[in-house]
């Protein structure tokens, strides 16, 4: 209590009185002296309890870190002595005091959990399983770590109610109540994003030392390494922390964890711990890179620039789609690029098809057996041995309930609204078949998402970027490559500016490998700024 009290500032609470409101932003954390406060979460038309919080307990959790809106009502339950500490306080406090520190960042990973797994905040989903878009709001809120309650039209009795009192209907859904205020009929990503706050706590016009562009596994250790080693980093993401790891179902091949650890919950750890570091994140789409001077600028989606001194490019790679005239129909309805357990409780019992023969359709295909009734597995090539690792194939050979299709492509996908059936056809034999399926996972490669940078890196035949010692002493002469020195390991054709993870020529398409190279892209990044 001692040490806290260093970090904040005494204060006498009467009963009854609010000490933060739902919604606001950049809220302090409340250690209790004596008395007690109550977390409420107010709805439409009553408070719900959280929690009380009596002597020698703190308020706040994840958000409050971040400096995003709170997800509660926080009021005195009676006359209370608190200790009072400021958000920049608290990023001080878990970044000096070890033991305070495993404390408060526990606390608040398990609470974000707990809220989470209740839907307790301040977002309310109105939609169908059977919908589409409903499926891509809960998944940007759920990759987001952002609790959402969910009113399912055909399940929930509360539901007439509930539209009656926004003044929208069935036909308007899936609708987003932000806060119990607002209700958006069917928002894009970036609505909702803006809706509830996620992007308010950052400062766009400040140079800061490094931008980091994708927040993929790469990205996030870039951030982790970047702001604990003191430099003012900020991180762009057009989607979600996690990147492609973060819709892998279970990765079991990360140093660390020997019974696996989902790819949501591993990119949620990380950017906890970017944030108690002090990095930020902004959720948008870096559009475009001027690199003719420096401070290099990122420009974004919605014309903001950025200014930077180094920049680490980490914006991975993103899945091949299949070559079918009606696929964008059934995206989300019936075809999926990531196997979470949102997917797998969408087609519990049911016979699916994976497509790809990769190790993420491996895993894809073994995480989704253990609900669904059969997996196919439809491969183009001969078999899975030239793509697949060995420990899964032995696990796909144990499973009794997962068919190889080897030479098979998926040709026609059928369905009204959502995907019904599918025909697959033999490339070798010519023989079609034509099944009552209505979930496909598309697992079948990736291309770089590098189309973004335009000319100012040197890109390799396939678009990956080119770095280091790949760089040829042509790569660097058209390039104009001002230096003496040859550019340092991940560094690009441009002084400062990095590439790590999946979309770096040659990398390895590794969690493990792209949480290195976004690490060790900083130690490069520190010898930039001192130049
Ligand atoms: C389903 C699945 C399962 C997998 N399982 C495993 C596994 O078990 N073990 C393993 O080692 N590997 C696994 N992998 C591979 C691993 O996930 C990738 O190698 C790793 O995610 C690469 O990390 P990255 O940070 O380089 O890129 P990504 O993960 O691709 O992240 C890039 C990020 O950049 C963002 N972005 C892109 N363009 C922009 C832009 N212009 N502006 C802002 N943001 C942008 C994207 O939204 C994305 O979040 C799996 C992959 C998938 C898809």
């Amino acid at each position: 209590m001692q040490r806290l009290i260093s970090y904040g500032t005494p204060r006498s609470v009467r009963a009854g009185e609010v000490l933060v409101e739902l919604g606001e932003g950049e809220i302090p954390i409340f250690v209790v002296l004596s008395g007690e406060l109550e977390i409420l979460r107010p709805s439409f038309t009553q408070e719900t309890l959280i929690r009380v919080i009596g002597p020698g307990r703190f308020t706040g959790e994840v958000n409050t870190l971040s400096g995003r809106r709170a997800f509660a009502r926080i009021r005195a339950r009676q006359d209370s002595e608190v200790i009072q500490i400021a958000r920049e306080n608290l990023l001080a406090l878990v970044q000096t005091d070890e033991e305070l520190s495993e404390i408060v960042m526990r606390a608040f990973i398990l609470r974000r959990t707990e809220l989470q797994a209740q839907g307790l905040g301040d977002a309310t989903l109105v939609g169908s399983s059977h919908s589409a878009d409903t499926l891509r709001i809960k998944e940007f809120l759920t990759r987001n770590g952002h609790p959402c309650a969910y009113i399912d039209l055909e399940r929930d009795p509360d539901v007439e109610s509930v539209l009656a009192r926004f003044h929208v209907s069935a036909a308007d859904t899936p609708v987003l109540i932000c806060r119990g205020q607002t209700a958006l009929r069917n928002p894009t990503n970036r609505e909702i994003a803006n809706c509830l706050g996620f992007n308010e706590a950052v400062d766009e016009s400040r140079v800061r030392d490094l931008v980091i562009v994708g927040a993929g596994p790469a990205g996030l250790a870039a951030a982790v390494y970047g702001a604990s080693e003191g430099l003012d980093v900020l991180l762009l993401e057009t989607f979600s922390p996690g990147g492609q790891a973060g819709a892998s179902s279970r990765i079991e091949n990360y140093l660390g964890f020997p019974t696996g650890i989902s790819g949501n919950e591993l990119a949620g750890r990380a950017y906890t711990q970017a944030q108690k570091f002090g990095a930020q994140m902004v959720l948008t789409t870096g559009t475009r890179l001027t690199c003719d001077r420096r401070p290099y600028i990122i420009t974004l989606e919605d014309g903001v620039t950025i200014p930077a001194r180094t920049v680490v490019i980490a914006t991975g790679a993103k899945y091949r789609r299949l070559p079918l005239k009606n696929l964008a129909r059934f995206d989300g309805a019936g075809v999926y690029y990531g196997a979470t357990f949102i997917e797998a409780q969408l087609c519990r019992g049911e016979e699916i098809i994976v497509a790809g023969g990769g190790n993420s359709a491996g895993q894809a295909a073994v995480f989704l057996a253990q609900s669904t009734k059969h997996v196919y597995i439809l491969v183009r090539g001969s078999g899975l041995a030239d793509t697949m690792s060995k420990y899964l194939i032995r696990r796909i050979e144990e499973t009794p309930n997962i068919t190889v299709l080897p030479r098979t492509e998926v040709i026609d996908l059928d369905g009204s609204g959502h995907l019904e059936r599918v025909t697959w056809r033999n490339k070798q034999t010519g023989e079609t078949e034509n099944k009552s399926i209505a979930h496909v996972f598309v697992m079948t490669g990736a291309e770089p998402n590098t189309a973004w940078l335009e000319r100012c890196v040197a890109l390799d035949s396939k678009g990956f970027i080119k770095t280091g010692s790949d760089l040829s002493l042509e790569d660097l002469s058209d390039a104009h490559w001002p230096l003496s020195r040859r550019p340092y390991l991940l560094e690009t054709t441009l002084p400062g500016i990095f590439a790590a993870g999946d979309v770096r020529g040659g990398n390895v398409k590794r969690v493990a490998s792209a949480v290195g190279e976004g690490s060790i892209a900083i130690s490069f990044v520190h010898q930039v700024l001192k130049e």
